[in-house]
Order: structure tokens, then sequence, then C-alpha cells
């Protein structure tokens, strides 16, 4: 579903991905994990082109988006992100941070969109608070609300960039527990986090990244519990 081919990016002089090759199969959830600084935000930024890759090609669903002739839009539509920061419309409530996207961005009308808002709430078990504006919620209900705006453009594949690291401890459980749900489903998903229980419970694959490239790449029990190389020895050390 993802792919991602010899990928470089380089800010001015500092080569941040230095060659990325990595696939995703549809269904699959993939967590990468790495030090600050590794690249692990850049290498999501560049499969939806949030960020333009310096070299190498980056397909999603057998699209090619690094095709300069590709329909940018068209494909990032496909692709829902979530990034640790929720970035809710204050002044908006629930169900218009919702409808608001499905509207500009898919053209539905307001009762499709208000249905699909509906639809999805429940999904994260927020049901109850669609009249709600961000400002009066959890930071753990903001985020979630964050993830039902993502799904309620029907993404085929779904990028979460440490969702969980701006959240007080005791509201962590809550994201982690609508994202294993959305694993269960079938959602193709690719997941930076620090959450290395997450990582082994949930994920098929564990990617650790450091320096640029990928160091391992494999299952969770492999990555996590017997790591091959001295620098993914040395970044679990630290965290456990
Ligand atoms: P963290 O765990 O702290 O989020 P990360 O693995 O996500 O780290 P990136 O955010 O991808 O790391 O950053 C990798 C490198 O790229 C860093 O050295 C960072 O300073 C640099 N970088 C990222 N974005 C930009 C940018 N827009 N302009 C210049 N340099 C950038
Ligand atoms: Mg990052």
């Amino acid at each position: 579903e993802i792919a991602v081919r010899g990928l470089r990016k380089s800010f001015g002089a500092n080569e941040v991905l230095r060659g990325i090759d990595l696939e995703i199969g549809r269904g699959e959830v993939v967590c990468v994990i790495g030090p600050s600084g590794s690249g692990k935000s850049t290498l999501l930024r560049c499969v939806n082109l949030l960020e333009e890759p310096t070299a190498g090609r980056v397909f999603v669903g057998g699209t090619e988006l690094t095709d300069p002739d590709v329909d940018i839009d068209a494909v990032r539509r496909r692709i829902g992100m979530v990034f640790q920061q929720f970035n809710l419309f204050p002044h908006l409530t629930v169900t218009e941070n919702l409808t608001l996207p499905q509207r500009r961005v898919l053209g539905r009308n307001k009762t499709t969109a208000a249905q699909v808002a509906a639809e999805n709430l429940r999904r994260v078990g927020l049901a109850e608070k669609a009249d709600a504006y961000p400002a009066s919620l959890s930071g753990g209900q903001q985020q979630r609300v964050a993830i039902a705006r993502a799904l309620a453009m029907g993404p085929e594949v779904m990028l979460f960039d440490e969702p969980t690291s701006a959240l007080d401890p005791e509201l962590v459980g809550d994201v982690l527990a609508v994202m294993r749900k959305l694993a269960d489903e079938g959602m193709t998903m690719m997941v930076v986090t620090h959450e290395m229980t997450f990582a082994r419970e949930v994920a098929d694959r564990v990617v650790f990244m450091d320096g640029g490239v990928i160091v391992e790449d494999g299952a969770p029990e492999r990555v996590i519990g017997d790591p091959r190389h001295e620098r993914t020895r040395h970044f679990l050390s630290r965290l456990l």
C-alpha cells in the first residue's frame, strides 16, 4: 500500500534521510522508532509530500506521489495524518471540525458530512461530544476528535506522528485504544511512537531509524526483544 524507494531528503547541507527503502502492505501496521532527530517525522511528511523528497520515489496505493504529473491533492485525500498537536479549529464545534474538511475538500453536502461525522465520532467513542468546543475537551479527547476528523475523509492509509506525546499519561491509553481498534479493523498504519507496549502488541513490524537510515526492520518481538544492532540496543535501553 505504501512503498518508499531510495528516499533522500536534505535541508540545505543537512542530509536528514539518506536512502530509505520501506514497504507497508495493505492492512499492515508499522511502528517507527528512533532517537530525536533521526528523521522519523521527515519520513512521515515525505510519505504525504508535506516535504518534497530530494531524491527517490514514494507510492501510495499504486500511485506515485513523486511523479511530477500527479494530482497531489487527490492523492493526499487518500492519506490521513494525525500529529502530536491536534490542530483542531478552536472556534468550531467537534462536529463542525469534522464536517468542514469533508465539505471543502471532498465537496460532500451538509447532510452527508454530518452523517459521516457522527459515525466517526462513535468510532472513537465521542458521540456525546458532538456539540462541544475543543477547549472543553481533555487532550486525549481532542486527539480522538483529530483521529475521527482524519477518518471522516475515508483515507486508505493513516499516518501518526507521536499522537500521544503531548498527552498527560492518564490520557494516553484511550487514544492508543482507538488506534488499536483501527488496526484491528484492517487500516494500513504508519505510526511514529515511543509507546513500546503499543508497538509490541499492535505493530506487525517495527522500524528503527537512526541518522536518516533504517537500521532494523522486523517483527516487534525481534526488533524490540532481540535487537541485532548496538544502536538499537542503546536506544531501547534508554527508553525502558
Ligand atoms: P523527534 O523524535 O525529535 O521528533 P525526528 O526523528 O522526528 O525527531 P525530524 O523531525 O525528522 O526528526 O528531523 C530530523 C532532522 O531534520 C533534524 O536535524 C531537524 O533539525 C531537521 N529538520 C526537520 N525539518 C526541518 C526543516 N523544515 N528545515 C530544516 N531542518 C529540518
Ligand atoms: Mg518527530
